[in-house]
């Protein structure tokens, strides 16, 4: 495509959402520069990772991946044994009894580690490491990043894929707009190695994840593979598990990493297999984090200085986890994005017009998704709520308008 203009895009993040940005914008022989908060060594070795469902996301991806990666695809796949129609959706069981209630039916789902695909999707791009946008800064046709370290950045848009904690979002919308909404949600999120006939057992009814609710208290008990090294080895395959709840029953002096492991060993005593043995095989003095859950309840239209400024991925639309639809409408995000940019380079429509139709779309589906996410969360931790919460109808499709609706009206039926 031949471009009439040139236009230089600041990347502000090296997540899923940033990279595919970078990459789309290297594919479209647009200039990119990408901004990385973290040091490349703690980027590679955080302490928390986790797993993620891919499915109607997935055809975002190609779009921006050059072939040669949309190729690799697997390499991000948890296990890259486990072909994606290998599996039709989330088998969701009575916690109590095990018995097979529904499916979440989804498109052709696999499970992606997060630290995976990033490194997949950082192929062939050159991120800046260690440099913590603080703030943004107009400087007449152009836009200026100021880092932490005290370096700056010039362009004419800056894009941030800073997660859901977004200092983009706040430099855009003030302090108090951007603020998140905290739900009384619980959430223990962490990982776990078995031994060789414990890991196998855990994949015994799907390989690539299970999830129930416990009838009695509405807790949610999720088990998923996270990572297999070795699919010869199974007492290397990293496990995720997430347990979560509605309000928190710890009080203070429980809230430290004994507690909350006592609390989670306990409750698991209450569920059927495999759930049960999961819980007693998770190992003395592993340190489970408690989250709770955010959203963007203030979301309204923010003001892009003339198309110099805007959102992509939890960034524009930090949601709650239980219909797993953030990465997915992340790597939408991220390809509308990048043809916003191409409409504007090619002289289609102006820097302004392309990112004012870019944020109108990627606020209007990502505020129906955050309340979706939402329904869903708070209804499935519920016995009496569940059946009627958005999966039943929807299972892990896009939320859209209609269906959202009808969605809606079933729940209040
Ligand atoms: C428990 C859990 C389970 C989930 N499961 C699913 C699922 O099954 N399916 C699904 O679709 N989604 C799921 N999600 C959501 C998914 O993880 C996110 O939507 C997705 O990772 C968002 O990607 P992102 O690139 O927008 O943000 P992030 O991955 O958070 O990346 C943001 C990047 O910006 C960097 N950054 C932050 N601040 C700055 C700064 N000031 N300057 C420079 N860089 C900065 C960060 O270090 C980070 O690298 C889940 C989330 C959770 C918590």
């Amino acid at each position: 495509m031949a471009y009439t203009r040139e236009i230089h895009t600041l990347i502000i993040g090296a997540g899923t959402s940033g990279l595919l940005v970078a990459q789309g914008l290297k594919k479209a022989g647009l200039p990119y520069s990408i901004f990385e908060q973290e040091s490349s060594s703690a980027y590679q070795t955080r302490p928390r990772e986790w797993g993620m469902t891919l499915h109607w996301g997935s055809s975002h991806v190609s779009k921006c991946l050059p072939p040669e990666l949309v190729e690799r695809m697997a390499e991000a796949y948890a296990d890259p044994t486990v072909a994606p129609d290998a599996v039709t959706g989330l088998p969701i069981y009575n916690g109590k009894t095990g018995e097979l209630i529904f499916e979440m039916k989804a498109e052709r789902p696999c499970r992606v580690s997060r630290k995976k695909m990033r490194n997949l999707f950082s192929e062939g791009l050159d991120v800046s490491y260690g440099k913590d946008l603080v703030e943004i800064v107009e400087d007449g046709e152009k836009v200026r990043a100021v880092f932490r370290d005290g370096t700056e950045a010039v362009g004419d848009v800056i894009v941030g894929c800073d997660g859901a904690h977004s200092r983009t979002r706040t430099c855009i919308c003030g302090e108090e707009g951007a603020g998140l909404t905290t739900v009384p949600l619980s959430m223990f999120n962490f990982t776990q190695t078995f031994t060789a006939e414990q890991a196998m057992y855990l994949r015994k009814l799907n390989p690539l994840f299970i999830t129930s609710i416990h009838p009695d208290h509405g807790t949610m008990f999720w088990i998923s593979i996270q990572n297999v090294p070795d699919p010869g080895k199974p007492e290397t395959w990293m496990y995720q598990l997430l347990m979560s709840w509605i309000n928190n029953p710890l009080s203070e002096e429980e809230n430290t990493y004994e507690g909350r492991l006592a609390f989670f060993k306990k409750r698991s005593e209450e569920w059927a297999e495999p759930w049960k043995s999961a819980g007693r095989w998770v190992k003395d003095g592993t340190q489970i984090p408690m989250d709770p859950g955010t959203y963007w309840e203030k979301a309204a239209p923010w003001d892009s200085r003339g198309g110099k400024m805007t959102l992509c991925g939890d960034a524009a639309h930090p949601m709650t986890p239980h219909r797993g639809q953030g990465l997915n409408n992340a790597l939408q995000d991220s390809s509308n994005f990048v043809a916003a940019i191409q409409e504007a380079a090619g002289g289609t429509k102006s820097l302004t017009e392309a990112v004012a139709a870019y944020d109108k779309e990627v606020l209007e589906r990502g505020t129906l998704e955050m309340q979706v996410s939402l329904k869903q969360t708070m209804f499935i931790h519920n016995w009496e709520t569940l059946m009627q919460s958005p999966m039943v109808k929807m299972g892990m499709h896009q939320a859209k308008k209609e269906k959202a609706r009808t969605s809606e009206e079933a729940a209040t039926e």
